[in-house]
């Protein structure tokens, strides 16, 4: 049985941004070449830049190390960069930050947040955590340091399955905050979790009658999906992963048409590592761009090559919130 708590949706602001002022481009000179200008920035502060599959083609192109949330942690443990910026969304940099107390942790655009994340805020969900004073908590990556707090293991889309695998089956789980991953992982566990009411509006706007009308289309084409669609789209999947594990089933795949079913960003590494492949992103039910993530396009070229010069805009995390999202996350790295 699913049991889900209806919470209401609440705006949330970024508690533990900085107010550093973001610089401007009109109050900067912005040279021509970008790409040499961020390498010579790069070089002179020791840093490393860290991106998500879903950033814009030239950061992807920048970044140092390009992946999804567990291979961005891995990498955000174990760099000696001094400077770490990070061309992802507000709850990447936390993570980076809580793992990197002292380094200089950057985010492009301070407003880059995530609706999964905002779609749990922390006071709700100590109330709903309460009710369940047996259960553990397992939190996909996709939220804020407040709930990393309030949590006792982290997961990824990678890892999320083969994290509640190894939980003693007596033991009950909440998962939060994505019902839909939550929903894909009873289905592979058979685990009965308590779910959290939060989703990804990105991920939301698949329509399933498009992606059939779009396999009728191409009769040859695999879907490739990734766990934070509803179940109506999933079951349409030929392959469901995350963003690391779709680019690899494409490279690895005898197949050559794939329609993508997450942000198309990702198209950008499939096209690169097998260019003769067709690759269809999947629409949104209305057609609009809205299966671009509009707060992962918030960062552009621009503004890393702003963000690295002025070393600014900066995360900082309060020490005690820090401390407590730590052990949940480092849970996640030992048992990945
Ligand atoms: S795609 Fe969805 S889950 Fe990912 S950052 Fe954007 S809003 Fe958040």
């Amino acid at each position: 049985m699913v049991r889900i708590t209806i919470n209401q949706k609440t705006e949330t602001s970024m508690v533990f941004a900085t107010v550093t002022p973001q610089p401007t481009s009109t109050t900067n000179n912005i040279p021509d070449n970008l790409f040499t200008a961020i390498e010579e920035l790069k070089q002179e502060l020791n840093a490393v830049i860290l991106a998500h599959y879903y950033q814009e083609p030239d950061i992807q192109d920048i970044a140092d190390y390009l992946g999804d949330s567990l291979g961005l942690s891995q990498q955000a443990a174990s760099t000696d960069a001094d400077v770490i910026l990070f061309a992802g969304v507000h709850f990447m940099a936390e993570t980076a930050k809580i793992l990197n107390p002292h380094k200089l942790v950057l985010l492009p655009d301070l407003n880059a947040g995530c609706s999964l994340a905002d779609s749990c805020p922390a006071e709700q969900f100590a109330k709903f955590k309460a009710q369940y004073p047996q259960h553990i908590v397992i939190s996909y990556i996709n939220c804020t340091a407040e709930i990393k707090a309030l949590s006792d293991i982290i997961c990824t889309s990678s890892n999320a399955v083969n994290i509640v695998n190894q939980i003693p089956p007596e033991q009950g789980i909440i998962f939060a905050p994505d019902k839909n991953l939550g929903r894909y992982v009873m289905e592979q566990t058979g685990r009965d979790l308590v779910l959290w009411d939060g989703s990804c509006i990105v991920h939301e706007t698949f329509s399933e009658r498009k992606i059939v009308e779009l396999k009728m289309q191409h009769p040859q084409a695999e879907v490739l999906a990734h766990p934070e669609c509803e179940t109506p789209v999933l079951r349409h999947a030929d392959y469901i992963g995350s963003t690391t594990a779709l680019l690899k089933y494409s490279q690895h795949s005898h197949n050559s048409q794939f329609i993508i079913v997450t942000e198309p960003g990702i198209i950008h590494q499939m096209q690169k590592e097998t260019p003769d492949n067709l690759f269809i992103p999947a629409p949104s039910i209305n057609n609009c761009a809205c299966n671009e993530c509009p707060y992962m396009r918030l960062n552009t070229l621009e503004k890393v090559y702003l963000a690295l010069k002025h070393r600014t805009p900066e995360i900082n995390i309060p020490e005690d919130i820090r401390v407590k999202a730590l052990k949940p996350i480092q849970k996640m790295l030992a048992m990945s």
